[in-house]
């Protein structure tokens, strides 16, 4: 069919240019296209669907984890430079070093690509735990990097830090709680080395966003400023004051306001000033994570959101920590930060088919009324036959009531259930005329709102919210969700994405949009014998490690991707998504006594004469081949 839309248009209706950084875009096939970097440096877009046949040629169902480690490298140089760029301009003396938070993205893949990228900036690494140190001890092998330890610590914790710092890390040990400080001075003594000690401190400042009641000085992490001064009095009376060097703190992550960004920053400086003045030798200020993404593409305060780009951010911080330091005379600080989230969420996008989908509007058109049929279902006939573009709000008003009444008429039991059947799905073919006329729901007035929902039909989406997108089930978190081909045919649909859990939580209803936040998203109509495939972009922070077995659904498939010498697609690395049978055994299922016991079962069927033994044997092969199987729907 010829119509007027093309990708353009696709392209507006899902905002891709405002959350995806120009990392995403629509060709002029209306195809999603990812923009990869070739050997000579130059972005080249390739098509989703593209590297989708690919993988379907290598066997692999939906859904399927894409990850492109080169957007991860050019997020790292592109805060990298952008930092480098803004001390340049404002004539600051300090420098910058970034290090990457593992607790954000901790899968192998990330953490090796931006340590052996990274290597280029002096790009370190914030860990938690001593899991986290361990990862990044086998990958962190730059000198002039900094290794930056937060979290609680026991001596074996501090230990393996202290002796990284002996091999050649620049290691900080950060100050979570004043008990701590006893720990380090008495291990480094042990073992011989001099530490570099941070405080971390509990600003006063509020935060924004999601974050922003545990953040400031309600929060559970840092130091409050009497227990920093009991620090620095400690270090002091141990004659240790010289090991004191960075002062840190974290204002929570995605901080969508720059206003607090800004804030955050001010007092921190008042902070380092006066602990340089204490006679502490410092010279470190660690700004945390927090630089937010842009999720819904609205540009704004809200919490997917944010009111400022990675140059704001970098310019407004130099220019505060100057401002302050200079007021002061104390040299600059060289600045850390822990961005997480900016470096490594445009890095993987899910993808998934469309199973089906559930309207609330009749497909066929009204049957002719029966004889029989009760009064409460002939009401609905009558005003289908008397709606017209005078009589619209009257109408609706009339099929508002007589639903009530059919549904009253059914708990007083004088309505079968084929009759009510019928009311309804007459009450459906007067809704859908009703919304045609009224620009296809585009102008429903206020009074007949409720016409809007009828209008979104379920579409059913072959993931797990919860094991791929749990950010958006757990704090409301909107991540962009878009048909990736078709996009120069209208959508004509509009839809909740639901996914295959069957839990009332299991569905997206918050979708990206350039102004507000939409609560259903455009989408076409299902094509006989041909995948309807959509992504989940922005996925590659938090949701790996967060996402949870809940159903027993299991990871998805991964396949990471980049451009070969001759700028085609590379298949670099495929992660075999869980089967059944590996989910059952994270949730302390033995696989051989389950068969066994499976088998005894159907053994009491033969001995009963219920199955015979060949269909015993062909449902073990049933039991098996599913404890094999994918914990998504299979075609
Ligand atoms: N640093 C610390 C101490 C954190 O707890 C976090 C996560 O909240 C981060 C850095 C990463 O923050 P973001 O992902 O907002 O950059």
């Amino acid at each position: 069919m010829k119509n007027s839309w093309s990708a353009a248009d696709a392209a507006q209706l899902y905002a891709v240019d405002a959350w995806s950084e120009k990392l995403f875009s629509v060709s002029p096939e209306g195809e999603v296209t990812v923009s990869l970097k070739n050997n000579q440096g130059d972005s080249v877009p390739v098509s989703l669907m593209e590297i989708l046949n690919g993988v379907r040629e290598r066997g692999k169902a939906w859904p399927v984890l894409l990850r492109f480690g080169e957007i991860l490298e050019s997020r790292i140089a592109l805060l990298h430079n952008t930092f480098q760029a803004a001390i340049a301009d404002i004539g600051y003396q300090g420098k910058y070093h970034g290090v990457y938070p593992i607790k954000v993205n901790q899968q192998q893949e990330a953490l090796e690509r931006i340590t052996r990228f990274g290597r280029r900036y002096h790009y370190g690494l914030e860990i938690g735990t001593k899991a986290e140190l361990i990862a990044a001890l086998a990958y962190l092998h730059d000198p002039e990097a900094y290794l930056i330890c937060n979290g609680y610590k026991d001596a074996e914790f501090i230990d393996m830090a202290l002796h990284a710092q002996k091999i050649g890390l620049q290691v900080v040990l950060v100050v979570e709680m004043p008990s701590e400080v006893g720990l380090i001075l008495k291990r480094a003594e042990i073992l011989g080395i001099q530490p570099n000690i941070g405080i971390r401190a509990r600003l006063r400042t509020k935060s924004s966003g999601h974050w922003r009641e545990t953040a400031g000085d309600k929060s559970v992490f840092g130091l409050h400023t009497a227990q920093v001064m009991a620090v620095v009095d400690e270090l002091k009376a141990e004659g240790k004051l010289d090991y004191l060097k960075m002062l840190h703190y974290h204002q929570g992550s995605q901080i969508p306001d720059i206003r607090s960004i800004r804030d955050a920053a001010l007092e921190a400086s008042r902070i380092y000033v006066e602990l340089v003045k204490e006679g502490a030798p410092m010279g470190l200020l660690d700004l945390g994570g927090g630089l937010a993404i842009d999720y819904d593409g609205t540009h704004s305060s809200g919490k997917s959101s944010c009111n400022y780009g990675i140059e704001e951010y970098c310019v407004d911080l130099i220019d505060v920590i100057k401002r302050v330091t200079d007021e002061h005379d104390v040299p600059h600080p060289n600045l850390i930060t822990e961005s997480g989230r900016a470096i490594v969420a445009h890095f993987s996008v899910l993808v998934f088919d469309i199973l089906d989908t559930n309207s609330f509007y009749p497909k066929d058109d009204p049957l002719p009324i029966p004889e029989n049929a009760p009064p409460t279902v002939k009401d609905f006939y009558e005003a289908w036959e008397m709606l017209n573009e005078d009589n619209i709000q009257e109408c609706y008003n009339d099929a508002m009531y007589y639903r009530d009444q059919l549904h009253q008429a059914f708990l007083h039991g004088s309505v079968t259930l084929r009759q009510r059947s019928l009311g309804e799905q007459m009450f459906g073919h007067l809704i859908r005329r009703l919304s045609q006329m009224l620009d296809n729901g585009e102008s429903v007035p206020e009074e007949m709102s409720e016409l809007k929902s009828f209008g979104v039909d379920f579409y059913y989406g072959n993931f797990s919210i919860f094991q791929s997108l749990p950010d958006a089930w757990a704090i409301g978190q909107i991540f962009p969700v878009m048909p990736l081909h078709r996009l120069t045919e209208k959508p004509t649909r509009k839809a909740v994405i639901a996914d295959i859990t069957c839990d009332c939580d299991g569905h997206l209803d918050q979708f990206m949009d350039a102004h507000n936040v939409r609560h259903s998203l455009p989408v076409h109509e299902l094509r006989d014998n041909e995948d309807y495939l959509m992504g989940a972009f922005l996925v590659g922070a938090y949701q790996e490690t967060l996402g949870d077995l809940h159903n027993l659904i299991g990871d998805t498939h991964i396949v990471s991707v980049e451009l070969n010498e001759q700028d085609k697609i590379r298949y670099v690395q495929e992660v075999q998504g869980d089967s059944v049978g590996e989910v059952l055994e994270f949730v302390e299922y033995d696989l051989k006594q389950m068969q066994k016991q499976f088998r005894e079962f159907a053994e009491t069927a033969v001995n009963d004469g219920r199955i015979t033994t060949a269909q015993l044997r062909e449902s073990m092969q049933c039991y098996v081949d599913g404890i094999r199987g994918y914990t998504y729907f299979e075609k």
